[in-house]
């Protein structure tokens, strides 16, 4: 609001012009000036500060613990507060949905935000809630090791969506917690592009690990010497230390309760990828042989599983026809690229049992006091990948953008229905705001049989005959008629269309055009029997835990599994599920610059994120509505010096007439609906000029 915030507009919906170029003007103003957070009503705008800016120590926890958002200037603490409000006085259950594209500044949002709740709570210092903050806190180190990487993008990007409930007890106090975690970007284990490199936990293990540690391992310390973590050709990242990582997660560990034994288990099995990269293959007449014999027994030893089944494994399978079972040889090109899967589907159970030991360490302990739990509410915190447009987009691209779909249609509804409710409840008319509904394109996407997702998956029925263009083929006859969908057959006057091979499809936030090839392989995301037969004879229990399947009898028939595309589409749908039953608030995160600067703010960089987040849309949404809202003791406590009627004394009645008092006196009974319990201004002209009234004064 202008009277504490004088630089730019600390409420996007005060704007005098309401464009694209206005909201972004506005938010540039503000970032030169260190303001990094500007509202939309109560959604926050973030725009990474790229440089530590203080503006989370204990006095800002002050002054933001209990007020309204309204009250102070804008801040991702008041976001915090409110849900936390939320949840404490109303005993509703909230969540906080961060979004915006990589290096916005989405994780490091949800890592202030669970600070804050830290800070607020457990005023009474009991030891257990501590031993929650600091396992809930330190839950991050272990998911950011395994589950992050240096991109060209972000030097710490999440290559996971991650989605985390905290669990309070009566008193507000964190009692535990769980996560949710979706679509890890597995390709990366055994492919990067330049100036990329693999997950953190690789080279913390490389740098971290003591010399007899490495030893048992077979390692060396020599990043270079590992195919599979070397390819991006710049291991090392100024701004990471590897090795003080590697004694963070190994602190961590511990703090979360992970056995030693556990704990080895998982450094052997990182060891053995790392391994397992370097593995060759040589074809030797008919036969298929391993060229460097030596590390077949190393994996071995390290996954405790027999040498001569990893060697089986590896250069070929057990098909079994008719009762019968026999050995087939893998081709050279089979046989590395089931290597390369199997190294994946290991690095991907791996992060699914880390993330299982941490929800193990994080969950609600004390069942005796199960009085305590009657009342437990829970707010849930979403950073997840936001909107990506490559050179090229593949499959990965195309669920991470249905999610982004997805949440959108989660903002429409729940912003609308929110406004809506609210309006009904303090029994003030509402007129119906018009808006792009993207329902429409989510259906493309997940509707049964006729769905993108649908016809891969029919595809991969019939792997062998159908084939990535066959498959597209499918889409163009069902989707001809389809407003967001297009391919070059269907519309060859299209010039971006450049091959036949590609689809485009037209999101919310703007078009994106995908290439088919390598979409039923990553749908089907097989792996070979073979692999988890042999993983499942593991002695050790973590690891044969990980591969249930591979304890099915080879001639048995079994059940095919759900795609990688359902997979994702019935994670989306159970998240958009939870989501929906808590009253949600949104921290739209943007990023100003490519260069990491804090003092670049690249305005068309900007100005495109805007668009795709639809914040502009978002400002026109509130503004049609009533811009503010606010309880009638508040709103008389804030304004009520500026009329002679209020002040100094008011002894007319309610906070209401006085509220309808004033307002009749300054000529603005026009602009106003009076609710139950609060007041509703239309124009954000009225409250400019309250505000202006009280900065007479
Ligand atoms: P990705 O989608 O790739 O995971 P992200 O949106 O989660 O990206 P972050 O990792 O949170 O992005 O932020 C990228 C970097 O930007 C951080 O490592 C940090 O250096 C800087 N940064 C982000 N937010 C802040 C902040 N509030 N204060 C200081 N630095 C920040
Ligand atoms: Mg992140």
């Amino acid at each position: 609001m202008a009277s504490y915030d004088e630089v730019g507009v600390g409420d996007s919906v005060l704007l005098n012009e309401i464009s694209t170029a206005s909201f972004v003007e506005n938010i540039r103003i503000r970032f030169n000036n260190g303001r990094i957070y500007t509202y939309i009503g109560e959604v926050c705008v973030s725009i990474n500060p790229y440089t530590s800016v203080k503006l989370y120590g204990p006095d800002y926890v002050q002054q933001y613990k209990g007020r309204e958002i309204f009250e102070r200037p804008p801040h991702i603490f008041a976001i915090a507060d409110a849900a936390y409000k939320a949840m404490k006085r109303r005993g509703r259950d909230s969540c906080i949905v961060i979004s915006g594209e990589s290096g916005s500044g989405k994780t490091e949002a949800s890592k202030i935000i669970m600070k804050y709740i830290a800070a607020v709570t457990n005023v009474a210092g009991q030891s257990e809630i501590e031993r929650v903050k600091n396992v809930l806190l330190k839950s991050n180190s272990v998911l950011e090791a395994f589950g992050n990487a240096k991109t060209n993008r972000n030097d710490n990007s999440s290559r996971f969506g991650k989605y985390m409930d905290i669990n309070f007890d009566f008193k507000g106090d964190p009692i535990g917690g769980h996560i949710e975690n979706y679509l890890l970007e597995k390709s990366r284990v055994v492919l990067q592009q330049k100036g990329e490199r693999n997950f953190h936990a690789f080279y913390q293990l490389l740098a971290g690990a003591s010399d007899s540690d490495l030893s048992k391992m077979k390692l060396k310390r020599d990043v270079s010497k590992y195919h599979f973590v070397n390819q991006g050709g710049s291991p090392r990242v100024d701004s990471i230390s590897d090795k003080a990582d590697y004694k963070a997660v190994i602190s961590a560990f511990g703090i979360l309760g992970f056995s030693p034994a556990t704990i080895d288990s998982i450094w052997r099995t990182v060891a053995a990828i790392l391994h397992l990269g370097n593995l060759e293959f040589v074809q030797d007449g008919d036969a298929l042989k391993i060229k460097n014999k030596e590390l077949t027994r190393i994996i071995a030893d390290l996954l405790t599983v027999k040498e001569e089944e990893v060697v089986r494994a590896l250069v070929g399978r057990v098909i079994a026809a008719r009762g019968e079972v026999m050995d087939k040889s893998h081709t050279k090109i089979e046989a590395e690229q089931a290597k390369n899967a199997f190294a994946k589907a290991i690095y991907e159970r791996l992060f699914s049992t880390i993330v299982s030991h941490v929800n193990t360490a994080i969950q609600v302990r004390d069942e005796e006091q199960s009085s305590r739990y009657r009342y437990m509410t829970v707010i849930g915190v979403l950073d997840i990948y936001g909107f990506e447009v490559f050179e090229r987009n593949s499959f990965e691209q195309f669920c991470i953008n249905y999610c982004n779909e997805k949440l959108q249609q989660l903002f429409i509804e729940l912003v609308l229905k929110q406004e809506q409710e609210e309006y009904l409840r303090e029994g003030i008319e509402w007129q119906k705001i018009d808006y792009f509904n993207n329902q429409i394109i989510c259906d493309l996407v997940e509707q049964n049989h006729q769905g993108i997702i649908a016809i891969l998956d029919e595809g991969c029925l019939n792997v062998g005959k159908i084939t990535d263009e066959l498959c597209l083929e499918a889409m163009e006859n069902k989707l001809k008629t389809h407003k967001h969908f297009t391919t070059r057959k269907l519309s060859p006057s299209d010039k971006e269309l450049k091959h036949v091979e590609e689809f485009r499809v037209k999101h919310y936030a703007g078009d994106v055009i995908y290439n088919i090839k390598g979409f039923l392989e990553k749908n089907k995301d097989s792996l070979f029997q073979d692999f988890k037969r042999l993983m499942y004879s593991s002695s050790d229990p973590m690891v044969s835990g990980m591969w249930p399947e591979g304890a099915t009898s080879i001639t048995a028939t079994t059940k095919r599994p759900l795609t990688a595309g359902t997979l994702f589409k019935n994670s989306m749908v159970s998240l958009v599920k939870t989501l929906a039953s808590k009253e949600p608030y949104y921290v739209r995160c943007i990023k100003p610059n490519e260069q990491k600067s804090p003092v670049i703010f690249d305005v068309e960089r900007v100005t495109h994120q805007v668009n795709y987040l639809g914040l502009v849309e978002n400002v026109r949404v509130r503004r049609a509505g009533f811009s503010h809202r606010q309880p009638y003791d508040r709103f008389l406590r804030r304004y009520k010096m500026i009329s002679q009627y209020t002040w100094p004394n008011f002894h007319g009645g309610s906070d209401m007439q006085g509220t309808k008092i004033l307002m009749e006196e300054q000529g603005f009974s026009q602009d106003v609906k009076y609710g139950k319990t609060k007041i509703f201004i239309r124009s954000p002209q009225t409250l400019f000029a309250l505000e202006e009234g009280r900065a007479r004064l």
